[in-house]
Parts: C-alpha cells; structure tokens; sequence
C-alpha cells in the first residue's frame, strides 16, 4: 500500500489504458474504481465519467462509492454499504491520509491528476433512488504549489516548507498513528473516546507545532491524542500545560500512558504562546 504521491509519476502523467495505469501502480486494480484496503485508507480512486450521481469542479469532487451500479450503464441499481473501498476513504478521512485521483481524459486514457483529500462523506439518495455513499474530495493545495515549484526548481525552500504542511494537514504518520494507539483514541484532556462507522476517531496534536515558524518535531515526546474539540483548543492556545502536565484553561491533568514521555521543552514553548495569547 502507497499513499501519496509516487516517484516518476507527478500530476500530469498519462496512461494509455487501464493496463498501463495498473502497472504504474498509479492506480493497481485492473477494473475497481476505488483502490485501498477497507481498515486503512484509500490510495487512489478513478473518475471514469458517466456516473450518474458523479459530480466533478475540478478541485472539488463529489464522488459516488462503489457498489449497487449497472457498469454499461452506469445507473445505480441497488444500495451500497460502508464497506469495502468506501469503507476505505471513510478511513481515509478518520486516518487523514491523501487519496490520488485518475481521471479519463477525452479520446481514451488516463491522467493522474494530483493528491485529494476526503474532507467529509455521507449516506445520500442518489437520482435513481438507492442509498449511495458520497464522498467530497478536495484537491491538496499543496499538490498545485509542488507543481509551481516543479516550473520554478529555485524554489527548494518552499518545497521543503510543503512537505512540512503536508504532513501535518494531511499524512498519518507513524508517530501520529502510534499515539493514537497507545491511547485507544481517546482524548488525553477528557478521556472521550468518538464511536465513528470505521472505527473511533482521533487527532494527534503536536505541542510544538510542526512547520514554521516553530520547527516542532514529529516525534511522540511532542504529540498528544486529543479530541478535535481539544485538538481545536490546544492548537489556538486556549488550552495549555504546566510543567508538571497539569491543564491551564481547564480543571485536571492530562492523562498519560506511562510510555509517553512528554519533553518538558515542548511543553513550555506551547505555554509561553499560551501566556502570549492571554496577555493583557
Ligand atoms: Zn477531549
């Protein structure tokens, strides 16, 4: 399993047919429209066309799941499940990870159009009148930046600074996915653990944020599992910790897995912006 971007193949790539798609492992299964494993994610996805609740503005798709559908029709003839390859972009949203979209291009073939992210997805009734699963994918800002700096190889620094965002906005990274493990998903500041269709879902939070103009590490010492409401309040300095991991801004202390060794370092730089918010 490969998410993100693959060597050799930027945006733009095109593919003869299915075959070749598939060989590039740009987009591995001969036929499905959703490659991924259900538990972990969506790779990728291919927009064939001519599906009927399909709706595509370019940088933001609304992308109907698999399952239920006449193929030489392409109309829907029975309901889809959570299962399967929409049960794996339902993991990719709850795990953050990019999705990359292949799209048929007029006159046969395929182009690799760039990473997405699913930023939401429901149940839906679809025009024929089955349940379908919709998923919205939004194309990664990042991806058209590393295409500008593909155009304009002066510009190391902002590639570097992207592969920075791109992995806080968007890649599940071990450490992150390992804090979330080790707490069951649930939150260190209110012990919530939030039930979702694919499993519980939470949000690593880095103490020191990562990227500039902090420079934190993506390392567990500087990683906290939190509920997005915590998450949302740690991250705009609402939310701190002293010293000794008691909370500011709310009764209690963090609660800790005697594994997860927090640096002290990390812990009184997100508390000196939290003193700087709340300053006179
Ligand atoms: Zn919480």
């Amino acid at each position: 399993v490969a998410f993100g971007e693959l060597p050799g193949f930027p945006p733009g790539s095109l593919f003869e047919d299915r075959h070749a798609l598939a060989v590039s492992g740009v987009h591995r299964p001969p036929q499905a429209g959703i490659c991924g494993r259900a538990e972990e994610g969506a790779e990728s996805i291919v927009l064939s066309g001519g599906f009927v609740d399909d709706i595509d503005r370019g940088d933001e798709i609304l992308y109907t799941g698999q399952g239920g559908r006449d193929p030489t029709s392409g109309r829907q003839v029975g309901p889809q499940r959570l299962s399967r390859g929409n049960l794996a972009l339902a993991n990719s949203l709850r795990h953050g990870l990019p999705v990359r979209v292949i799209r048929r291009v007029d006159g046969g073939g395929y182009r690799y159009d760039g990473l997405y992210r699913v930023e939401d997805y429901g149940p839906d009734i679809g025009e024929d009148g089955f349940l379908i699963w919709r998923f919205k994918l939004v194309a990664l800002e990042t991806s058209l930046m590393q295409e500008r700096v593909r155009e304009l190889p002066g510009l190391y620094e902002v590639a570097r600074r992207c592969d920075v965002i791109i992995s806080r906005v968007i890649r599940d990274t071990a450490v992150t996915r390992s804090v979330k493990r080790l707490y069951d998903y649930r939150c260190q500041v209110c012990g919530v653990q939030l039930d979702t269709p694919p499993g519980p879902y939470a949000e690593a939070a880095h103490i020191r944020p990562l990227g500039r103009p902090h420079d934190g590490p993506d390392a567990l010492e500087n990683v906290l599992c939190l509920c997005p409401n915590h998450h949302v309040l740690f991250d705009r300095w609402q939310l701190s910790l002293t010293d000794d991991l008691a909370l500011i801004g709310e009764r209690g202390r963090l609660y800790t897995h005697r594994h997860h060794v927090i640096a002290v370092a990390n812990v009184r730089y997100h508390r000196a912006r939290y003193e700087a918010a709340h300053a006179a």
